[in-house]
Parts: structure tokens; C-alpha cells; sequence
């Protein structure tokens, strides 16, 4: 055994590490071409045992090695053909996104550098480009210049700080006390935090996570456009304070899941600063209007958040994982900060070295800002607005067609962004729940679109979200008719079994 003998298996200068990494990377590039020039289909509608027959048939390991061909002959045949094609026009089930060419070959490069931004000795020019890209969406949205932010693995790692920071930042206000080195006060089992009953589920995941427990979070009605009742969050607080409980944080939503309906941020923002409240904005998916000058008003107030979360790895078009959180004031990045000598001694920080350990809940970092940045320069910010504005505006005309069609019954006739949420509602069937769920299913397993389910009110709804600019109103209008056909076939199916 030679060291020269594992040359073949890193990126190096010598010839056969070359010569390895050329030839994957061509068999990859073909394999993937292959593909997508043959494919039809969001889903091959493969059953999920049989998927998962094929997954443990695979040969796991080898021991000396396989030739790649080999390898990636079976990733095309078991992985690549049975998965969900996020690209394909109608997938337009999840907020989950085509991925932009640039941001796939910028992940190829994420890899090969494999930089890790928690401490600049691991990641030099990757932590001034991410702070520089930081600076760029802080600057979009007008924040103030106190404000800093950092990449995360997404919005739920995003709202977990944003509701980290309102903790510690309001026990150190109210009480002086330091959450981080004397853990929680002995109040806290009183603290409250207030969002809308449509927020996303990570607000209460964050708050028993964070010691406060779900009985932390307190969840206001919406209006019948699914936003934030303003008067009743008002209520609310005062009811709370009465009960001698303590308010401490308000989270509104810019996108629901769902609905993709948008909060009133700016009277939210008055109202959590007349009680002394953080304001935190869940903006993961409404985020991306920043990039459009037509719809960009439906965010304002944005900048009156103490923190706020945004997803690049969905209406951003960045493969997973991709997203940021901000704060208006990067002094409350303290309350995160820990230093460690190995990594981020203090004196380095004082000699001008920046380590963004001290700004993320994680240690090891993907160096993320580098697919946003390629994606931004190559695509360019005219057609990202236009991509933006194109999805909004097939929105509006899906949900007009939809609501046109007597048997489709649509929740959000106006939707704020791109997602629809309906459900076939034909007065004849008695379980219109039942008749919902088949339709999905048969959706998912003919292979003609990935649509989601959800609950409105505890009944079933099915969910377009329409995030692809390539979609168009016609692959709407096919599923309609798909949808009818499969309605039809669940009301006869007694006569033909
Ligand atoms: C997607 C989403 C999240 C969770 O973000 P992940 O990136 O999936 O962790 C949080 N809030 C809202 C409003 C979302 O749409």
C-alpha cells in the first residue's frame, strides 16, 4: 500500500485524482441529462413498499470499491426514477422547490471547498461572502444598520433563534436575569408568546424546546382571509397580562403554510412595541417578495421585526438546505454567543477575525451563500422578479378558473401568494373528507401531479402551491379535469367493484 493509492479518491493535483473527478462528474451530468429528457412525470407513482422493496435489495457497501458506473446505474434505476421531481411543472405540493441550474453546479463547488463558516481559519473568503449576502437581503428590506443576520438549515433552525433571542432578551430586560448562565428564571413558567392559529408549527415546537413549554404559546383567531385578527391579539394580551401572565413575544406570519396569507406586520408591530414585546416575522416563504417591486408592499413593516426568518430553499429556488435569520440588532446575537478557545477566542475577534460561530446555533456550517450568489448573478434580478410575479399571477388565474368550476370549492379565492387551497365539493357525496383523501391519493399514484392534503376546520383540503414559474394555467386545467374524472370514479365505485 502506497498513499499514492487513494489519489484517485479526493480532488488533488495529481493525475488520477483529476482523472476520478472528471469522470464521475461526466457520468453524473449524463445520467441526470439522461433523465430529465426522458421524463413525463412529478412521480412514477411506485406504491411506498414496493419503493421501499427496491431500497432494501440495494447493495449497501463494497468492500473494494465499485466502478462508478455500476454505482450510479442503480441510483438512476431505484433512487432517481422513484423520487418526487420538484422540477416537473406540476409538482406543486409542499413549498418545495425547482432548484436553479447555477445553485445545482454551485453546490459542486460547496463540496469540493467544503468550508465550514463557524470559524474563519475553516472558511476565509466564505464568511465575508455570506456576511456580505446577509447585508444585501438586510439592505432589501430595509433594515436598519444595526441589524445582522446568518445563514441556517432553514426556517425552522430560523424561528427557534428568533424565539431564543425574545426569550433571553426579555428575562434580561425584565428581570436581569442571564438565561445562559442561570437557565431559566423562576417566572418563566409564565411567559407568553402570541402568533395566529395558522402560524407554522415550529413556534411550538421552538417553545417547548426552549423550556417554556406549548402552554407558552397562545394562538389567535384569523380573519377569513386567514391573517392575524389585530383585535383580538390585543384582547388577547391584555386577558393574558390580567391573569397576571407575562406577554413576551409576538410572531407574525408573512406566508402561512397553508394559505400563504400575510399578517398585518404593520399593525402587529405597533402593538408588540406598545407593550414591550419582540416582534418576531416568520417570513420563510412570503420572504422571497423582496425580490418583486410589484408585490414587495405586501411585507411592509418587515423592518420593524426584532428578528425575522426567510427561506431561500423555497420561493428562492435554492436546493435545500438554504435559509437565513436576521435581527435588528446585532447586539442580541450575544445572547448565542459562547467562545471557545479552539475556535473563537475572544482576542481573535478583537484582532478583526471574524468567526460566525458566534452568530449560528450550530458549529459546522454549510457554506450555502455561494448557491444565492452564483443564482443571483447568472440568473439576475429581473428575471427572479419576474419568475416571482409570474407564479403570483397564475395564482390569481388558477383560483379563477377554480372558482368557476361548479364541483371545486376554493378556501382562498384570492390568494396572497402562489398557494390555492380547495377541495371537490360535490353536494352528493355524504363524506366529502373520504372522497378528498381518494382524489389525493389517486393524484399521487396515477403520476399525474403532487398536490398536498391538508385541514381546514378538520375537514380535508388539497393545496396547490404554485412555486414553479414553468407551470402553466393549462397543466391547472388538466388536473382539474384529472380531479373530476377521479371524483366520478370514487362516486361509482359500489357499481363497479
Ligand atoms: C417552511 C416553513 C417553515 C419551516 O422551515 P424549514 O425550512 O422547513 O425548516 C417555517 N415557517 C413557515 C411559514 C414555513 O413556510
Amino acid at each position: 500500500m502506497n498513499t499514492t493509492d487513494f489519489d484517485r479518491f479526493f480532488l488533488n493535483d495529481s493525475e488520477a485524482g483529476i482523472q476520478s473527478f472528471q469522470h464521475i462528474i461526466v457520468e453524473t451530468k449524463q445520467l441526470l441529462s439522461k433523465f430529465y429528457k426522458g421524463n413525463s412525470d412529478a412521480f412514477n407513482g411506485v406504491l411506498p413498499a414496493e419503493i421501499e422493496k427496491e431500497i432494501n435489495e440495494l447493495t449497501l457497501t463494497s468492500s473494494d470499491g465499485e466502478k462508478p458506473v455500476t454505482v450510479l446505474n442503480d441510483v438512476l434505476e431505484k433512487i432517481v426514477r422513484n423520487s418526487i421531481h420538484v422540477s416537473h411543472p406540476t409538482s406543486m405540493g409542499h413549498l418545495h422547490c425547482p432548484p436553479l441550474i447555477p445553485a445545482i453546479a454551485a453546490e459542486m463547488i460547496i463540496g469540493t471547498l467544503n468550508q465550514s463558516m463557524d470559524s474563519w481559519d475553516q472558511s476565509s473568503t466564505a464568511t465575508y461572502l455570506e456576511e456580505r449576502l446577509i447585508k444585501w437581503v438586510s439592505n432589501k428590506l430595509a433594515l436598519p444598520s444595526s441589524a445582522d443576520g446568518t445563514f441556517t438549515s432553514g426556517g425552522t433552525q430560523s424561528n427557534y433563534m428568533g424565539l431564543l433571542l425574545a426569550r433571553d432578551f426579555f428575562c434580561n430586560k425584565r428581570w436581569g436575569w442571564n438565561v445562559k448562565a442561570q437557565g431559566l428564571p423562576p417566572e418563566s413558567h409564565k411567559l407568553r408568546i402570541l402568533c395566529s392559529e395558522d402560524a407554522h408549527f415550529t413556534v411550538k415546537k421552538s417553545a417547548f424546546q426552549l423550556g417554556l413549554g406549548e402552554q407558552a404559546v397562545v394562538t389567535i383567531e384569523t380573519d377569513e382571509c386567514k391573517k392575524l385578527n389585530t383585535a383580538k391579539l390585543m384582547e388577547e394580551i391584555e386577558r393574558l397580562k390580567s391573569g397576571g401572565l407575562i406577554p413576551m413575544c409576538v410572531v407574525a406570519t408573512a406566508g402561512t403554510t397553508d394559505f400563504g396569507s400575510i399578517d398585518p406586520i404593520q399593525e402587529v408591530a405597533a402593538i408588540a412595541q406598545n407593550h414591550g414585546l419582540w416582534l418576531h416575522v416568520d417570513a420563510a416563504y412570503g420572504g422571497a417578495l423582496l425580490l418583486s417591486k410589484k408585490h414587495f408592499h405586501k411585507l411592509a413593516g418587515i423592518e420593524q421585526a426584532d428578528s425575522i426568518t426567510i427561506d431561500f430553499h423555497k420561493q428562492f429556488y435554492q436546493p435545500i438546505s438554504c435559509g437565513a435569520f436576521f435581527v435588528k440588532d446585532r447586539a442580541n446575537f450575544k445572547y448565542i454567543a459562547h467562545h471557545a478557545d479552539y475556535l473563537n477566542p475572544e482576542n481573535d475577534e478583537e484582532d478583526g477575525l471574524v468567526h460566525l460561530v458566534s452568530k449560528s446555533v450550530q458549529t459546522t456550517r454549510r457554506f450555502d451563500a455561494l448557491k444565492l450568489f452564483m443564482s443571483l448573478r447568472i440568473v439576475g434580478e429581473k428575471n427572479f422578479a419576474n419568475m416571482i410575479d409570474y407564479t403570483l399571477h397564475l395564482a390569481k388565474q388558477a383560483a379563477g378558473v377554480m372558482d368557476q368550476h361548479p364541483q371545486i370549492e376554493v378556501c382562498n379565492i384570492k390568494p396572497e401568494i402562489n398557494a390555492i387551497v380547495f377541495r371537490f365539493n360535490d353536494a352528493a357525496s355524504d363524506s366529502l373528507n373520504e372522497l378528498n383523501t381518494y382524489i389525493y391519493k389517486k393524484i399521487l399514484y396515477t403520476g399525474t401531479a403532487l398536490v398536498a392534503k391538508t385541514k381546514v376546520k378538520d375537514e380535508v383540503f388539497l393545496k396547490f402551491t404554485l412555486l414553479n414559474p414553468r407551470t402553466t394555467i393549462v397543466d391547472i386545467e388538466d388536473i382539474l379535469h384529472s380531479i373530476s374524472q377521479f371524483a366520478a370514479e370514487y362516486e361509482n365505485r359500489g357499481i363497479t367493484q
